[in-house]
């Protein structure tokens, strides 16, 4: 970990560190009494989880301050926001409602498509919840899916409900809003790619294509590059933070220093692999202070500067959660990242998802393609006895994927934790 961004951090936000510490009552129980921070003191701090964000909403953040709360949800000053994850990992969330207009800007800096350009035209390709446009259910006109400049493409609760007529509408949106860039999930990218594959159909292409919201898988990105003039860029975030890690022209995902510090701490017996840990100021209402994200990444602790020139922490790859971690016969972790990286060695598959359950066996169900064979199924059952280390193991193919009640996709479910 690269302790001068912590350093610099600290350094630099000592008195909004304070101050929430202090104030908040979620903090409380580190009765922090010191007048000063630094580095070192930071790091002892202990790690916030979900659970404490969750606990007594909305007055674990505003407690003692209650008028001034109902005062300002009332008049529209402060907005309150779901966030889009499963729903055993969904929280609520108090922000400014200018929050976005605020940060928006100054983390479009960790990208030249941005760069020189007053404003650009965004198309959003995702779930109701994450587009925040639950109330488009159906049949909302293009005109009422146009928030300034991006536009809300998808108008289903599931992709499994477009049909022809869905992805030809979807199409011509594309065409006529002409968008610099989509921001997609992975999933719901894939399959319009598919369906256009299909029907012979050349996808129109945006200057970017950021793949967001849920892991994107290698085979995802390969299709989204069908899309883009140059390139697919990864783009991370949480609703209680907003973004925190973005690709750069150059495809190194750096973390994002603008009111926020990323710490990649240690997480099981994976080399390089750690927990992706936040503390994030952009909130002033709820400051998250070292804030368990249950997100895994690797680090490259070699890693060479990005010749983009910008500072700080890289991720080499995101790696999944920790809530969809395996383990293999010697009790090791298997993360999602390392799944997908075992299953991209076969061709065939489109989208798959694996079930770990009490016994230790692995059942992997994949949506295949017409290259897929019973070759391939052999293959990839091989793979799959190496990277787990046993035999019981077994790959049945899907007709399609199976999305969550909020319209993402789990690809990892187990039943067990790690053998004693
Ligand atoms: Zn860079």
């Amino acid at each position: 970990m690269n302790q001068d961004v912590v350093e610099k951090f600290v350094f630099e936000h000592e008195s909004d560190l304070l101050a929430a510490l202090k104030r908040i009552p979620v903090y409380q129980r580190i009765s922090f009494s010191d007048n000063h921070l630094d580095g070192n003191r930071f790091r002892e701090l202990p790690l916030l989880n979900k659970q404490d964000v969750t606990q007594g909403f909305p007055f674990n953040f505003v407690g003692g301050r209650e008028s001034e709360f109902s005062e300002k949800i009332e008049k529209g000053t402060w907005e309150i926001i779901e966030s889009s994850g499963t729903s055993s990992d969904r929280i609520q969330i108090i922000r400014n409602a200018n929050f976005r207009e605020i940060w928006s800007p100054r983390i479009r800096e960790y990208h030249n498509v941005y760069a020189n350009r007053d404003s650009v035209r965004e198309a959003l390709l995702t779930t109701l919840n994450c587009s925040r446009a639950q109330c488009n259910l159906g049949v909302a006109t293009y005109e009422e899916r146009l928030f300034g400049e991006r536009l809300v493409l998808n108008r289903s609760r599931t992709p499994a409900l477009w049909d022809d007529a869905e992805c030809e509408r979807m199409l011509a949106e594309i065409e006529r809003f002409s968008p610099q860039v989509l921001t997609a999930h992975p999933v719901y990218l894939s399959l319009i790619d598919q369906w256009c594959e299909t029907k012979g159909i050349i996808p129109p292409k945006s200057d970017a294509v950021f793949m967001s919201y849920d892991y994107a898988t290698r085979r995802s990105l390969a299709r989204a590059g069908r899309w883009s003039r140059s390139g697919v860029f990864r783009s991370y975030g949480l609703t209680e933070a907003f973004t925190v890690a973005m690709d750069c022209e150059h495809g190194s995902l750096h973390a994002i220093n603008e009111g926020c510090l990323v710490e990649i701490l240690p997480y099981g017996n994976i080399p390089n692999v750690g927990e992706i840990v936040i503390t994030s100021l952009r909130n002033d209402v709820m400051p998250l202070i070292r804030y368990r994200t249950g997100d895994l990444a690797l680090i490259d602790p070699a890693q060479a500067p990005c010749p983009c020139g910008r500072s700080g922490l890289v991720i080499q790859r995101l790696e999944g959660r920790i809530s969809e971690l395996t383990f293999d016969s010697d009790n090791q972790s298997v993360t999602a990242g390392s799944v997908d990286a075992a299953v991209s060695e076969c061709d065939g598959v489109e989208f798959f998802q694996l079930e770990q359950r009490g016994d230790r066996s692995v059942a992997l169900g994949v949506v295949v393609n017409e290259r897929f064979d019973e070759r391939q199924r052999q293959a990839l059952s091989g793979i799959l006895r190496r990277l787990y280390r046993q035999s019981n193991v077994n790959v049945t193919t899907l007709p399609e994927m199976s999305p969550t009640r909020t319209g993402k996709f789990k690809i990892i479910t187990r039943s067990i934790g790690p053998s004693a």
